[in-house]
């Protein structure tokens, strides 16, 4: 096929599927061994290595992550009426989650430490809804771009509330707080392995929690809410949300993985602070000082008046060279799906959004590729020439 000029060089993409050889081998087992549906020994051995991994007691496999948020939330005991924070810098699956349970998302917007849910912003929300007599039996925190929220002051919140703490670690596999895995910070971790996230199997989510009964019950809604009866007896309302045996079998090899994973990833993002930093008006999102990021996707925030250009003329600049990125989340409060749902704050979320850019982060990325992106970066930036 034809090449259009300016791209003769092959496409940079945003962050990639990576894959194991191990994650192959395993598949091509399993399908010879012909456990092919949603049952079968590489399911239970992905749970317990899983929940090995995460330093949790529990691993619930399912078809992906939006299908893990809404058990755990159901699992919280979420229903029609209620009322859930929810980080509002995030992808659209938890907010999307807290709908299919009829509950409604209330927004609570991102501290600058982390750019993830302030903890003093999660308090007002909700004190504000315990004095507007509403119940809130869960909280969303989503540790996004690979970074744990903060989540000592947010459990105490959480406690004091009495309310369920799920964490969104759907970007921040393989990152830390303190000495904890992401994940194993609340009473339920969420996890994805969709084709861009830290470690895929094409598709895919786990649940992992501390508690067995919990765990049971997810995986028995997750498999449509069978009773045990010889015939097919229900009485409860179940989910088709089990993984395949066969992306089990691939997450295991990619699990091995994931720890050259999150090298890399935390190598590239420091390879572009060391060769970018410098640029006037060019912040790079931090690293917040009680843990280590998966560094699942670099960010950079753009300052118009000192770069000389927006964040949008730089993703331009770079998509003419081939090379995907892409805006920050956009906040869920401002998006028109939630357009009356309330939210605490939200001016550091919108800034996040308003400036920001996602560079390509793939764990694949080779140095040359490397390269190129900041050949980009660069010439935008010497466009204002300091006197
Ligand atoms: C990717 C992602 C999800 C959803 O994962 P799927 O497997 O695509 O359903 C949930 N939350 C966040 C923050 C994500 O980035």
């Amino acid at each position: 096929m034809g090449q259009t000029p300016n791209r003769s060089t092959d496409r940079i993409y945003l962050s990639p599927p990576h894959m194991a050889a191990e994650a192959r081998a395993n598949l091509l087992r399993a399908f010879d061994s012909n456990w092919v549906a949603p049952v079968g020994p590489d399911l239970d051995a992905f749970e317990r290595e899983f929940a090995e991994s995460v330093g949790s007691q529990y691993a619930v496999a399912v078809s992906s992550g939006t299908a893990a948020l809404h058990l755990a939330l159901r699992l919280a005991g979420v229903g029609p009426g209620d009322f859930v924070p929810v980080s509002t810098l995030t992808f659209v699956a938890p907010a999307n989650a807290i709908r299919y349970t009829g509950a409604t998302p209330i927004f609570v917007d991102s501290e600058w430490e982390s750019w993830n849910m302030d903890p003093a912003k999660l308090r007002q929300t909700l004190e504000f809804l315990r004095q507007t007599h509403r119940t809130a039996k869960a909280v969303v925190a989503v540790d996004a771009f690979g970074q744990c929220a903060d989540y000592a002051p947010i459990r105490q919140v959480c406690e004091e509330y009495d309310v369920t703490l799920i964490e969104d670690a759907a970007e921040s596999l393989g990152a830390t707080y303190g000495d904890r895995n992401a994940g194993s910070l609340g009473d339920i971790g969420c996890f994805s392995f969709n084709g861009n996230k830290m470690i895929t199997t094409s598709g895919g989510g786990m649940l992992v929690t501390d508690q067995q009964n919990w765990a049971e019950k997810a995986r028995f809604w997750s498999t449509q809410a069978r009773d045990p009866a010889p015939h097919y007896e229900h009485s409860e309302t179940g989910h088709n949300y089990r993984l395949s045996n066969l992306l089990a079998a691939v997450g295991r090899g990619q699990l091995k993985a994931l720890k050259s994973r999150v090298e890399r990833r935390r190598e590239i993002y420091a390879w572009y602070r060391e060769h970018l930093g410098g640029l006037p008006g060019l912040q790079f999102i931090p690293e917040a000082a009680f843990g280590q990021s998966s560094c699942w996707l670099t960010c950079v925030l753009i300052d118009p008046e000192l770069f000389g250009v927006t964040n949008e003329q730089v993703r331009l600049a770079l998509e003419d060279q081939n090379i995907e990125s892409r805006p920050c989340w956009k906040p869920m409060h401002w998006q028109p799906l939630f357009a009356d749902c309330e939210a605490t704050g939200g001016k550091v979320s919108e800034k996040i959004f308003e400036r920001g850019l996602c560079l390509p982060s793939g764990s694949q990325m080779t140095p040359h590729d490397l390269q190129r992106v900041a050949q980009v970066i660069r010439s935008m930036a010497s466009q204002t020439v300091v006197s």
